[in-house]
C-alpha cells in the first residue's frame, strides 16, 4: 500500500470491511456487526444505495464510499489509520528533537 494520505471519504477495502465487522457506526453511534451503519444512518440513505450495501452483486466498497459521502461521515477505520500515522510522525519528530538536543549538549 502507498503511504500517500487518503482523501476524505475514501476507504480501502480493508478499512471498509473493518468498519463492517466493528460495532461503531461512522456517526459515532453503536451499530450491529456485519451491517455498515446504525439504523438512523441507514434510513437516511436513498433506497437504491441501501439496497446496494446489501447486494452481493454490487461492489460493497464503492457502495460504502457513496453512503459515507451521502451522510457526510468518515470511515472510523480510515480515521483511526490517519490518527495512527500522525502519532507515528509525532513520535519520529520527538526522536529527532531529542537527537538534536543531545548533539548540542555534547558540543
Ligand atoms: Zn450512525
Amino acid at each position: 500500500m502507498s503511504a500517500t494520505l487518503q482523501s476524505a471519504g475514501h476507504v480501502t477495502r480493508h478499512q471498509a470491511y473493518r468498519d463492517l465487522a466493528g460495532s461503531v457506526c461512522p456517526c459515532g453511534g453503536v451499530k450491529l456487526r456485519n451491517v455498515p451503519f446504525c439504523g438512523p444512518c441507514h434510513f437516511k440513505l436513498p433506497k437504491p444505495l441501501q439496497a446496494d450495501l446489501f447486494d452481493p452483486r454490487a461492489d460493497y466498497v464503492t457502495a460504502y464510499e457513496r453512503a459515507l459521502e451521502q451522510l457526510h461521515l468518515e470511515s472510523p477505520a480510515a480515521r483511526e489509520d490517519i490518527q495512527g500515522k500522525t502519532a507515528i510522525q509525532h513520535g519520529v519528530q520527538a526522536v529527532i528533537r531529542e537527537t538534536q538536543t543531545q548533539t548540542h549538549q555534547t558540543k
